[in-house]
């Protein structure tokens, strides 16, 4: 386990986002994006976050910097809860903690150069302004990868890549100690990723940043991330460090999407076995009973359908919520600190 102190600390989140129909608007159902997630997130390390969409990966980085209002639940950051905060603090609160998204040209303003993009944190913040703000924009270009002249032209004039080093750099300007990334590669070429994931790992151990990443693409979070949050319509299923996640991976839902990733050595590529699951992620309006996964499980059995299972303590901070993991180990492991 991380022997760090925690940063963020999410406990017992719920985020449901109300479907209204009928001329009067009607309450008629509800999307449950996010079901009940506990996570802590230690200083100075990348937590991975990954899912299928619609698994609620996003909401729960929106909920995590008070981009969004939960249904309930508690964030704390450094120990303060930020879902009691009043939208003056949250702003203030922008410093500290910052977000990258997937899609780089959608989060730019077209018509302010880079330049002004990198440099307006400063200004809202109040951090520098004149040519101190001009020299420390000049710094995170530098530090992104970028060039002193590019500060003077527009984001339609970069490639994919050197528009996410835009929101990088942005993000770093207000000197931030926590960053969410959403899906910050995937719009990229696989080559590009490369460069930008060696890029945020560069920064991070050079500004000693914690990272919340989220992605679909379990390679990808295998390469930057220290531990792993596994996330199934609303809900963790599997959480482990990074390479006991991968090595020994206890869900089967994580064995399935472990399964289909592709393997560069033919031989071993040849001799794989690989989990097909069947059937479409269920709708988070009405998910299926028991256990979600149930309806896709390919070992699923009658208490699946009944009951909902616990996450687990499998030792060394390995969490799973299965049944048949459960039964098969035998011996009660521990509760997790959000079921005590
Ligand atoms: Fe499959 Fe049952 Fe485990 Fe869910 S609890 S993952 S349905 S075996």
């Amino acid at each position: 386990m991380n022997g760090e102190a925690a940063l963020v600390e999410i406990t017992d989140l719920y985020k449901y986002f109300p479907i209204r129909a009928g001329l009067f608007s009607r309450h008629v159902a509800d999307v449950h994006a996010v079901d009940g997630v506990s996570l802590t997130i230690h200083e100075g390390e990348t937590l991975g976050l990954v899912g299928e969409s619609g698994s609620g990966k996003t909401t729960v980085g929106r909920l995590t910097l008070s981009l969004l209002r939960p249904s309930s639940g508690s964030v704390r950051f450094k120990g303060q809860d930020v879902t009691k905060l009043t939208s003056g603090e949250v702003r203030a609160l922008r410093r500290e903690m910052q977000i990258i998204f997937q899609d780089p040209y959608g989060s730019l303003n077209p018509r302010m150069t880079v330049g002004e993009i990198v440099g307006e944190p400063l200004k809202i913040h109040k951090i520098a302004t004149g040519r101190e703000a001009a020299e420390r924009v000049k710094e995170l270009h530098h530090l992104v990868g970028l060039r002193a002249y590019h500060v003077n032209r527009y984001p339609h004039e970069f490639s994919g890549g050197q528009r996410q080093r835009v929101g990088i750099a942005r993000a770093l300007a207000v000197n931030p100690s926590f960053i969410v990334l959403d899906e910050p590669v995937s719009a990229l070429d696989v080559s590009i990723q490369a460069q930008v994931i060696n890029l945020l790992e560069d920064l991070q151990q050079q500004f000693r940043l914690t990272y919340l990443f989220i992605a679909h693409d379990l390679s990808v979070i295998r390469h930057i991330s220290s531990r792993v949050a596994v996330m199934y319509v609303g809900k963790i299923v599997e959480l482990a460090a990074r390479d006991d996640l991968y090595e020994n991976p206890l869900h089967p839902y994580t064995q399935a999407l472990l399964s289909a990733i592709p393997i560069p050595e033919p031989a071993v590529e040849a001799r794989r076995q690989r989990i097909v699951l069947s059937g479409d992620v269920p709708s988070p309006v009405n998910p299926p009973s028991g256990c979600r996964f149930h309806t896709r499980c390919p070992v699923a059995f009658d208490r699946c359908i009944v009951e909902e299972p616990r996450l687990l303590d499998y030792g060394n901070g390995h969490l799973a919520a299965c049944h048949l993991v459960e039964e098969r180990k035998g011996e009660a492991p521990a509760l997790t600190a959000a079921q005590k």
